[in-house]
């Protein structure tokens, strides 16, 4: 097979890469788009969202609120012009996603019915029951069907960028069912690759969402922006991780410690408490705080002695039973699904064991409003990128959105770059093809030599960022943490590949994904040993203040030969200055 070539190459089927390649198509069906995918596109993490996807559509709502929730909810590190564009072009497209065909919950009078999410102060989130990204990438995968002008390469694991003329001419793969290596070319590369949510050992994250796109883009000289902001969510079942959606707390869910005590109401999440009014919003809405402080709560329960002791760790639980049978099984039957098959336990008549989990990444490749990189023709949106709508702490449901919005951005402008562009260089791509085919075969035949396996290594690398970087960091264990990825790396170069075999070699991915969450792993390390303050999900506790005069900027963290250089660049402030943290009181 000689270099097949496409205008735009869109890596990642997922919610961001399916919305992408359907804006190309529409745009202009003489671009030619290939989607590459490392699993069948219905596989992509997309597919688990459970909870929805906000948009501003009740009437006594207002895009401003729903900015000014993002902002706040971000400890003020979002970019207002970027959450400006997400909540400005966020009710368009879930009305288109609706013309596509996506069966959004309805009130009983016929109206979208939007849920309550933590950190929102009026109920602004579209779901289809708690299947909500479920039925968006059937959505979008239907409708992606219907262009000709979209090719997909399922089940091709991409294993490099090209870039030659300080631009990308295509992409190396690996066929997965043959384990040939080819090069694939293209005048635009857009990554939607997803998080990485695997660099920690628990997690919600499925097993492909090991940050490749970020570490493609980190090695192609692209900065990973505020790679230190990484989210805990509150409510995952001890053992396997599987989150309980926020939308059991928006319907009603509280959370209890041991004693059976409504904790929260003990802590400050961004509100003071007025405790004797049992009526104060906070108090009713306190299990809808934003997510790191929930997360931080946890911790602190467990320092406290007030957590239980369960075979897979500490946890507390969610209380649903006041809910009744009908509205659990009507607005969020996977709950019940979820915990009666993982936990034994039914949220009916019983309370569901939760703990934190690691859950999605803030940061990822630097973009701007129009998902462009610093390198021209080089695109991303989705989880893997940081535009930032997000800042130190994202908000549930805006993550879904997000991916409409800047993968329809991201299409957009690759479109107008290929009108523009020269060829890609099929010299260059042999080469590359070339090169890539020589160092998997030698690494296949002579990676056998050293003492560390795959697994291995990555267990160390999950606990190192877990006991580095975990909930609450200081100087000394992120210290600890990059000299331990450092380590990690050397030893990675001999790591032991024990299967040489060339049909779905699953041991050779997971090395070259391993080799993309060290990159992942030193960059969230080192950006968050840099900033000396607490912000949102960053927490340091030896500078436990937000520190605006020094740290109201962006991360930026690039590759070198040694350890990555941080810089920093201004956050992007419209209309609403920087205050304290308030939400959910009006
Ligand atoms: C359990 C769970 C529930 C969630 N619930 C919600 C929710 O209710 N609301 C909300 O807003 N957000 C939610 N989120 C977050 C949200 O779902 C994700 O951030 C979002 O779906 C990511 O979409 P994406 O298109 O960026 O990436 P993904 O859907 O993760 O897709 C990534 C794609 O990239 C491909 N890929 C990656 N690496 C390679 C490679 N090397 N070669 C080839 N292909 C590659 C994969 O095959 C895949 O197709 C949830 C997340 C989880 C984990």
């Amino acid at each position: 097979m000689d270099v097949p070539v496409h205008d735009v190459l869109i890596v990642g089927g997922g919610g961001a890469g399916l919305r992408a390649a359907i804006a190309i198509a529409e745009e202009n069906p003489e671009i030619t788009v290939a989607v590459i995918s490392k699993v069948y596109p219905m596989r992509s993490h997309t597919v688990a969202a459970e909870g929805g996807a906000a948009a501003v559509i009740k009437g006594n709502d207002s895009l401003d609120d729903h900015a000014y929730d993002t902002i706040s909810g971000s400890d003020w590190l979002a970019d207002q012009d970027a959450v400006e564009v997400l909540v400005s072009e966020a009710p368009g497209e879930m009305i288109q996603m609706e013309h596509w065909g996506c069966p959004w919950s309805r009130e009983p009078e016929g109206e979208v019915a939007v849920r309550p999410f933590g950190g929102m102060q009026t109920e602004r989130t579209w779901y289809a029951a708690d299947k909500t990204g479920f039925h968006m990438l059937h959505t979008l995968f239907q409708t992606s069907l219907k262009f000709d002008s979209i090719v997909r390469y399922d089940e091709w694991f991409v294993t490099g960028l090209v870039v030659e003329d300080g631009r990308p001419q295509g992409v190396t793969a690996i066929e997965l069912k043959s384990g040939e290596v080819h090069a694939i070319g293209a005048k635009a590369v857009i990554l939607c690759t997803g998080g990485a949510g695997r660099v920690y050992p628990f997690t919600t994250n499925s097993a492909i969402k090991t940050g490749d796109g970020m570490a493609l883009a980190y090695r192609a000289g692209v900065p990973l922006k505020d790679m230190e902001f990484v989210q805990y969510h509150p409510t995952g079942l001890p053992g396997t991780g599987i989150l309980i959606t926020e939308a059991a707390r928006g319907e009603g869910g509280i959370l209890v410690n041991r004693d059976g005590y409504r904790y929260l109401q003990d802590y400050d999440l961004g509100e003071p408490l007025d405790l004797d009014d049992p009526l104060h919003p906070q108090k009713r809405t306190m299990e809808l705080g934003p997510r790191d402080r929930l997360s931080q709560a946890f911790i602190h329960e467990r320092a406290q002695g007030r957590t239980i002791d369960g075979p897979h760790g500490d946890y507390v639980n969610l209380d649903l039973t006041h809910l009744g049978e009908r509205t659990i099984t009507r607005k969020i039957p996977m709950v019940r699904e979820l915990a009666v098959r993982y936990v034994g336990v039914d949220p009916v008549t019983e309370p569901i064991p939760v703990r934190t989990v690691v859950h999605y990444m803030m940061g990822g490749i630097d973009t701007d409003v129009e998902a462009r990189t610093l390198l021209p023709g080089l695109f991303a949106a989705g989880e893997c990128a940081c535009v930032s709508v997000n800042g130190a702490n994202r908000l549930g449901s805006n993550s879904l959105t997000e991916l409409l919005v800047y993968g329809r951005r991201a299409a957009r402008s690759a479109a107008q770059f290929v009108g523009e562009a020269p060829d890609v260089s099929l010299a260059t791509l042999r080469t590359e093809q070339e090169a890539a085919r020589q160092r998997i075969s030698d690494w296949l035949s002579t990676g056998s030599s050293g003492d560390d396996t795959v697994a291995g290594l990555r267990s160390i690398l999950n606990d190192t960022l877990e006991e580095g970087a975990g909930i609450f960091r200081d100087e000394s264990s992120l210290q600890r943490a990059c000299d331990g990825i450092r380590d990690l790396k050397q030893r990675f170069e001999k790591v032991r590949l024990t299967d040489t075999s060339a049909t779905f070699n699953y041991e050779l991915t997971a090395a070259l994904e391993l080799e993309n969450m060290l990159d992942v792993g030193e960059a969230i390390a080192h950006s968050a040993l840099a900033r000396t303050e607490s912000r949102g999900s960053h927490q340091r506790t030896d500078h436990p203040e937000r520190d605006d005069e020094r740290f109201l900027n962006h991360s930026l963290a690039y590759q070198t030969d040694r350890e990555p250089r941080i810089d920093y660049r201004d956050v992007v402030i419209t209309r609403w200055p920087p205050g304290k943290r308030t939400y959910g009181t009006d």
